[in-house]
């Protein structure tokens, strides 16, 4: 399985219409991954029925308010149901400031270790990587420092087909050579090629998260081959001077990025306050770029 995205908020700077700050949880086969937490995604975790204390990282775009006044609440949250387990935070330097002196205020020591990871904001970097992932920052264009992130699932070994193996009576020892593409020699010197005992694996799937920037027609060389691309739309085009002067992005920007960088599949959120019905951000958008959807909040996508 690839990754499987819920939308827990998709508005900008305030919650309103029932539309609240921007926060996605991310899971990746077991790993389950928080980008932004903007107010009120606690509650939303718990609309959604999302299992959140399974949360072992956490991503944080920028120190705008509204992509992390939830994270302090949840923090405390945690340290308040007893977790042990540890906790990763990536952000800016200066997030770790303002959670050390609600520590310090509230006099409370954690129950659990909050290891922070802090973003560099003038270079992209790979902030994580294990087996099957790496996770790498994108440097955005907004009125602070701001990074977007990209989920990039690592190619797999090549798939075994065991039924040959077995008709052939190799030995599991050797499976393993096999998977990362050798052949094999019977004892009677005939040599069996690894395209007969095994299959292409599943293509790997990423996932890219553009939190508030301005529109950079750059930004698509960064994005290209994404299978589904989170983009802010925060405005509808004839806005494009406004999206401008706050350093935010147009649904049609948007979809243009996606249409450069060739991704899949594109979701639009970061909605401004002005826009009570957003189908016109998403028709605006699907003018250019027809495989766009809106980030509904409780909407679940998967990449497989
Ligand atoms: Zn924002
Ligand atoms: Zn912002």
């Amino acid at each position: 399985m690839g990754f499987e995205l819920t939308v827990l908020g998709s508005s900008s700077a305030t919650p309103i219409y029932n539309r609240h700050p921007t926060s996605q949880l991310l899971v990746f086969r077991d790993r389950h991954f928080l980008i932004d937490c903007g107010e009120g995604t606690q509650m939303q975790m718990l609309k959604y029925k999302v299992r959140y204390h399974r949360i072992t990282h956490i991503f944080i775009s920028h120190l705008h308010g509204d992509h992390y006044l939830g994270l302090v609440g949840l923090l405390s949250t945690f340290h308040l149901q007893g977790r042990s387990a540890d906790l990763h935070l990536y952000a800016q330097q200066e997030l770790m400031d303002i959670i050390e002196i609600h520590l310090r205020l509230s006099q409370t020591i954690l129950r659990y270790n909050l290891i922070f990871h802090p973003i560099r904001h003038y270079s992209p970097e790979v902030i994580f990587e294990d087996d099957d992932l790496i996770i790498r920052t994108i440097i955005l264009n907004h009125r602070i420092p701001c990074t977007g992130f990209i989920f990039s699932e690592k190619q797999r070994p090549r798939k075994l087909k065991v039924d040959k193996l077995q008709e052939y009576g190799i030995p599991f020892t050797h499976y393993t050579r096999i998977k990362n593409g050798a052949g094999f020699t019977n004892a009677d010197g005939s040599f069996i090629s690894n395209e007969e005992l095994t299959e292409n694996p599943a293509v790997p799937k990423s996932y890219a998260f553009c939190s508030d920037t301005v529109y950079m027609p750059e930004l698509a060389s960064q994005l290209t081959g994404i299978d589904l691309l989170y983009h802010e739309a925060t405005f509808l085009h004839d806005m494009k001077e406004r999206a401008l002067q706050t350093y935010h992005t147009t649904a049609k920007q948007a979809a243009q990025t996606a249409l450069d960088a060739g991704v899949n599949k594109l979701l639009i959120g970061h909605f401004s306050a002005r826009y009570k019905q957003l189908e016109p951000l998403l028709e605006e958008a699907r003018a250019v770029f027809p495989n766009t959807d809106l980030a509904l909040e409780g909407m679940c996508t998967r990449i497989e």
